[in-house]
């Protein structure tokens, strides 16, 4: 059986999960975690970047430091994760879903201008299968607008837009290592924080609400409640296992874009026929193999593909069902404008497996079966 995803392993996960044992440091915020989040902030050339116990947390603190009240508009993708719409939700936003782009799976940016109201306090671009949302539009338009963003990035960790990496444009960048994604540690996340006046609240809200982080570099003499926070710091027993892939993080990179342009390059035949569509990425991306996708003619011969490669031991899966189109979606948002493409390129969408360490015989084997799926038809 070719599984879906299996979670990415290096080999020294288990090494530097005893060191953090040894070290007597289990808990957040040591030696792991510190190398972690040096590594974001070089990697990303960012202010400021902490850990967190998953990107549904990194999120939900960015609706925090956007300060959002009952009320405020949030405009997003319907075509995303739960996580991005629940984050505001959970802070009385009214979600405001706009349509996608049939090409990149992204937001449209085009139509973003026309969701705007005077109650609209953010946008959440979400840069999907690591492809880039068009940040130049959208950061133009936040600007002109007076609004916040905030980039759920989760599946974007080591892409680019215009060489600048994803999470670094809006005032909050989310990432997930969740073990779907591209570097792991079961479950956690991280926040980028651009500008500097946001770290100080941001290392409150993350530490119970407590200036626990300026007692530790010895600003203030005693550490207190001093604002509604929460508890997100991973325990260092995780920190030590992305560790070890962040160490690595290039080498991984490279080979799950070797994993994706293989499937590009042997699907390419059965696009020019016309049986299914590939993933676009713009000229101004640089994708990081997160996802291999493809799309076929609809809703029915999707199901019928998954079922035949499913006999053939390969594990394929369909994404997002639209968030709008869901019960709560019904109830937290309304979608603006006309869902030209959520519900219609949905459906058509098929992910193949994808993940550090399949093979090339592997992927062979998953584009001769769905060759072999187009013969039979
Ligand atoms: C994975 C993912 C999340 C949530 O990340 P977790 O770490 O699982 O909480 C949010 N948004 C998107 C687009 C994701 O793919």
């Amino acid at each position: 059986m070719i599984p879906f995803n299996k979670p990415p392993y290096v080999g020294r996960e288990e090494e530097y999960i005893r060191q953090a044992i040894h070290n007597c440091k289990i808990s957040g915020d040591g030696d792991f975690t510190k190398k972690c989040n040096k590594w974001m902030e070089n990697y990303a050339n960012i202010e400021k970047a902490l850990l967190m116990t998953s990107g549904s947390a990194a999120l939900e603190m960015s609706a925090m430091l956007c300060d959002i009240q009952p009320g405020d508009e949030v405009i997003m993708p319907s075509y995303t994760f739960v996580s991005t719409a629940n984050a505001f939700a959970l802070r009385g936003a009214k979600i405001v879903f706009v349509d996608i782009r049939p090409d990149t799976m992204n937001i449209d940016e085009n139509l973003i201008e026309d969701a705007i109201t005077d109650r609209t306090k953010v946008i959440v671009p979400v840069h999907y299968a690591g492809v880039g949302c068009e940040m130049e539009q959208i950061m133009d338009i936040a600007v002109r607008h007076g609004i916040k963003v905030v980039e759920d990035a989760a599946q974007a960790v080591y892409a680019t837009y215009n060489g600048k990496p994803l999470g670094t444009f809006g005032d909050f960048g989310c990432f997930s290592f969740h073990e779907t994604k591209n570097y792991s540690m079961g479950e956690g996340g991280a926040i980028l924080i651009r500008d500097k006046e946001n770290i100080e609240k941001a290392e409150i809200i993350r530490e119970k609400g407590t200036n626990r982080s300026q007692f530790f570099r010895g600003l203030v003499d005693k550490y207190s409640w001093v604002e509604v926070g929460s508890s997100y710091l991973p325990s260092e027993l995780n920190a030590a296992y992305l560790w070890a892939q962040l160490e690595c993080a290039e080498k991984i990179n490279m080979e799950r874009l070797k994993c994706w342009n293989q499937y590009y390059k042997e699907l390419q035949n059965l696009e020019r026929k016309g049986y299914i569509s590939l993933p676009y990425v713009p000229e101004k991306c640089k994708q990081n193999g997160h996802m291999f996708y493809i799309k076929v003619a609809n809703l029915e011969e999707r199901t019928e593909l998954i079922k035949y490669l499913y006999q053939k031991d390969i594990y394929a899966v369909f994404h997002y069902v639209p968030l709008h189109n869901s019960k709560a979606g019904k109830k937290y948002g309304v979608f603006c404008g006309e869902d030209r493409f959520t519900t219609l390129e949905s459906d058509r969408l098929v992910r193949l497996p994808m993940y550090y360490g399949l093979t090339e015989q592997q992927i062979t084997y998953i584009v001769g079966a769905i060759v072999d799926f187009y013969k039979n038809k």
